[in-house]
């Protein structure tokens, strides 16, 4: 199964199925300019996935080199891509050596980054191993780091040569980390396909409950959705930013749980969404039922549909995060909003009376 992600002569495949971490050298291996590979992981899939990969590679006659970082957000940060960039450096990286990215989207972000900017830029390898990963991060080439100031401002447009999205490697993730995953999957129905929605509806606790069937049909139509529309916009000048519907949201419940695992990012954009939707409800955009639908889909694959309790969320604070969001511009925000289920659309006019009343319901576990 593979989907084309056309961008001329930065295009490239994104392969999904089972076994593809065992051919990923021989995969691999027709695209490289030398004979050397520099794989990029972090301490919790380096010791289930790196030697499948690296003997992978030396099977295809390419010489593997290894990095193990720590797993987690924090790795995202300008000392770990110092580190990195002295690491790849000090084994002897040429223009020619292959950049592998082994990981969640913490590795792939920041091992894009550094090849970008390595030698001016080498050429890099996507080998997504969460569902969050396979479905999203992965594909699009927007790389990079957190600092102080906030996530991801410092980073850099760069494509990989191939995304190798083993369904497989899917098995070992935790429960949790499938839910945040599959937020993402149920966006792109939201976005702007009604009927890969209405399947989810039907398949969706397949694809939560690990079956691999559903798994791959479900990130070949994301990476789809994903190619689609980055190919349409690879710099986010406009429709791209459709693909942030519940995360401008998301993003404010996540600053003020500090980034932390209080919430993932799936999660906060799971809620993220729903505060989208009762927006454009509540705006008369939207049916009710519509928001409904999602609300009870969410319920029954397990995703949250309300804030956390046990934690005070406070209105301004959330406007303010949202005010320090990137996609701010003349101090307007850009929202997401929908006309229903598979009819999202992008507006800078949002009543700032009307939002802080939907926050307050949110706020209030309503
Ligand atoms: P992650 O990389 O931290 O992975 C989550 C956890 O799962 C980690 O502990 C990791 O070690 C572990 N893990 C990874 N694969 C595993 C496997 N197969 N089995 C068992 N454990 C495994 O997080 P994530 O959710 O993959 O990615 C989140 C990051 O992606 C954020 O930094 C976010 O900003 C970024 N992101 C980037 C884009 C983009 O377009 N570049 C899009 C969305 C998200
Ligand atoms: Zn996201």
């Amino acid at each position: 199964n593979c989907v084309r992600v056309e961008l001329g002569e930065r295009g490239y495949d994104i392969q999904i199925g089972q076994g593809l971490l065992e051919r990923a050298g021989e995969l691999i291996q027709p695209l490289m300019r030398g004979n050397r590979a520099l794989v990029i992981t972090d301490d919790r899939v380096a010791p289930l996935y790196l030697e499948r990969v690296e003997k992978s590679l030396l099977d295809a006659g390419v010489m593997p080199m290894h990095t193990v970082l720590p797993a987690g957000e924090r790795t995202k940060d300008f000392p770990h891509l110092e580190a990195l960039l002295d690491a790849m450096l000090a084994a002897k990286a040429e223009r020619g050596t292959m950049v592998v990215a082994l990981g969640g989207g913490v590795i792939g972000d920041l091992t894009g980054f550094a090849a970008a900017i390595l030698l001016r830029g080498v050429d890099f390898v996507q080998i997504p191993t969460t569902l969050l990963a396979q479905v999203d991060s992965s594909v699009g080439g927007k790389t990079g780091i957190n600092t102080r100031h906030g996530k991801n401002l410092v980073g850099a447009f760069h494509q990989p040569r191939l995304v190798l999205a083993d369904i497989g490697a899917l098995d070992t993730l935790d429960r949790r980390q499938v839910l945040a995953g599959y937020a993402e999957v149920v966006k792109y129905g939201i976005i702007d396909d009604e009927p890969f929605f209405t399947w989810l509806e039907a398949n969706g606790k397949a694809v939560v409950d690990g079956d691999s069937e559903a798994r791959a049909q479900a990130v070949a139509v994301s990476c789809r959705a994903k190619a689609r529309i980055v190919a349409a916009d690879e710099r986010e000048g406009g429709v791209r930013a459709l693909l942030n519907l519940g995360h401008t949201f998301g993003h404010a419940l996540e600053a003020e749980t500090g980034f932390s695992d209080e919430l993932l990012h799936g999660e906060a954009v799971a809620m993220g969404m729903i505060m989208a939707l009762r927006l454009s409800v509540q705006l008369g955009l939207a049916p009710a039922t519509d928001l409904e639908r999602v609300k009870r889909h969410f319920e029954a694959v397990g995703l949250p549909t309300t804030l956390p309790a046990g934690r005070l969320w406070e209105v301004p604070r959330l406007l303010a995060h949202m005010q320090g969001d990137k996609k701010v511009r003349d101090g307007k925000v850009t929202f997401v909003m929908a006309k229903g289920i598979g009819q999202s659309f992008l507006t800078r006019e949002v009543p700032e009376a009307e939002l802080a009343a939907m926050l307050a319901e949110m706020a209030a576990g309503r």
